[in-house]
């Protein structure tokens, strides 16, 4: 049973200033040195999680082996420390009164006036313990959404202050990311902002011990002294975070900038062993030294913003890696391509990949681009809505079922070749009610899936409400286009191929969910060995 020391991380001045990525960066420092680290995100908004927005609100939702959907900071911290979250890794405001209320209906505070202070409070102070209390964790990291100074995540500092109380200062420690900008026209950094930022903590009754600043240019010895003087921190606990190539050197910039043992110190823990970042090294160096390269397009609707598609595109940097080669993956906005102009579009591409998605918009630009990777034998990953799309295609194509469409697209059709899940017909709320988490799946021997992951039985995460409708499988078979993967309790077809194409899978799960740094997935790595073959074979 191990007691648990706390991390808090906030950020301050603006957001995006890779707060997750620091903490995820500090979690596996800590790992390599041997503590059982994990790492839970607070976010204050009022969704009770992340299923129900829009991919351009807030970036792809990441849903975790237990079925939560939840924010994409999670996918940093399994693609970081290779452990899966769970539901209890992210909490939303919407969530914490959700309960709140939840309680009070019940009467548990009866006759008492229900407020943010001490109920919503309590109740966040709850949650931020209780992967503390499962007594597995040596660390638990804390990131708290947003930026300090927010209306709304005021409760959240609110709590962090008790917290620290409650816990004492050795089991404690609070890391402040802060921007100090580069004035061109003065020639400096500026230190203003960080100092306000601290001040504004303060007023909340927060101390930091350590400031993590974003910087486009080096600290100096004298900034930094500044800023420890100015913000009442030691010189060594300020730390600089500056603009590097990929998002994978940061823990090693955090190891050199000695924030591992900063916090370790704070928290009366041990810095005798080493961090064993071997593995990581490796990796590393296959990034960054890649001995070929190939250019795959990813075929969407949500192009616009990066952090739409982003576990794909980590999981193409992990799989890069794996077959030292440079992935250069380019957007193709799908309501863009049509039947006269898929040619040019998709041209010289050595990879297609058609994505996940929801709705009508865009989706018969994905089907061209499906017909258009079949035909030209180009290699072709399609995901959920693109392996659906791949289905749709190959029965209007290939089978002559002219018309052939989704139920979610398109009620009326006349062969649902993707219709409603049984299970999906009676349910009416949208937050948490679909198909979602890890299922079981089991390959058929000889298939391309089998090939890629070695053995028969595997499980992969879901997200979806639609599926492959059995009432065609037979005419789809017998025109050439597989089944190759399906859950063995329900019977859904899960993967389907072409076997007579150089390389074409089509998966209703979400396999970027499960790649790692330290196991990329062996579909990615399998899509991309083809791409260059592919492109070798030109
Ligand atoms: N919209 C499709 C469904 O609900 C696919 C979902 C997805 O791509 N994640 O089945």
């Amino acid at each position: 049973m191990k007691k648990a020391k706390y991390v808090f991380v906030t950020g301050g001045v603006t957001s995006s200033l890779g707060k997750g990525i620091v903490a995820a960066s500090l979690a596996k420092l800590l790992q390599a040195r041997g503590y059982s680290v994990t790492i839970q995100k607070f976010d204050p908004y009022i969704n009770v999680d992340p299923g129900t927005l829009n991919p351009y609100e807030h970036g792809e939702c990441y849903v975790t082996e237990d079925g939560a959907e939840t924010d994409l900071d999670l996918g940093h911290y399994e693609r970081f420390l290779n452990v899966p979250t769970s539901q209890a890794n992210n909490v939303t405001t919407g969530r914490v009164y959700q309960t709140v209320i939840e309680n009070e209906r019940r009467g548990e505070y009866l006759g008492k006036t229900v407020q943010v202070i001490p109920h919503i409070t309590d109740e966040i102070k709850r949650r931020m313990r209780l992967l503390g209390e499962t007594g597995q964790y040596d660390i638990i990291i804390t990131e708290i959404g947003g930026t300090v100074g927010d209306i709304e995540s005021l409760p959240y500092v609110e709590s962090m202050r008790q917290l620290i109380w409650d816990l004492g200062e050795e089991n404690t420690v609070v890391i402040h990311l802060t921007l100090v900008p580069y004035l061109a026209a003065a020639g400096e950094l500026k230190t203003k902002p960080t100092q306000h930022s601290v001040k504004m903590l303060l007023e909340l009754g927060v101390q930091p011990d350590v400031l993590v600043c974003r910087a486009e240019r080096h600290l100096s010895t004298e900034i930094r002294r500044k800023i420890a003087q100015f913000c009442n921190v030691h010189q060594n606990a300020v730390v600089e975070s500056i603009d590097v190539k990929t998002i994978y050197e940061v823990p090693l910039m955090m190891l050199k900038e000695k924030l591992d043992r900063v916090v370790l110190s704070k928290l009366k823990l041990s810095t005798r062993n080493e961090p064993d970042l071997d593995t990581w090294r490796d990796f590393l160096f296959r990034l960054e030294h890649p001995k070929g390269e190939v250019n795959i397009a990813l075929v969407g609707k949500y192009v616009e913003l990066q952090d739409a598609y982003k576990s794909i595109n980590e999981a193409f940097v992990h799989a890069g890696a794996a077959n030292e080669c440079k992935v250069s993956v380019k957007f193709v906005h799908s309501e863009l391509i049509t039947d006269s102009n898929v040619h040019h579009k998709l041209a010289g591409y050595d990879g297609i990949l058609v994505a996940p998605g929801f709705g009508h918009r865009g989706i018969e630009g994905k089907v061209h681009a499906v017909q258009y990777a079949r035909e030209h034998n180009i290699p072709f990953f399609g995901i959920c809505l693109g392996m659906q799309c791949s289905v749709i295609e190959f029965a209007r194509d290939v089978c002559g079922l002219k018309g052939a469409h989704s139920s979610e697209m398109e009620s009326q059709t006349p062969y649902p070749v993707i219709d409603l899940m049984e299970a999906q017909k009676q349910v009416t709320h949208k937050g948490g009610t679909m198909r979602l988490g890890s299922y079981n799946c089991e390959l058929v021997k000889g298939s391309q899936a089998y090939k890629a992951y070695g053995k028969s039985r595997i499980t992969e995460r879901h997200r979806h409400r639609y599926e492959f409708n059995d009432a065609f499988k037979q005419q789809i078979e017998n025109a050439g286009m597989k089944i190759t993967g399906t859950n063995p309790e329900t019977g859904l077809a899960e993967i389907v191929e072409i076997p007579s194409h150089r390389w074409f899978v089509g998966v209703q799960f979400h396999p970027e969910l499960k790649s790692t740094v330290a196991n990329p997935h062996p579909l990615f790595v399998k899509f991309i060995k083809a791409a260059t073959e592919a492109r070798n074979d030109q």
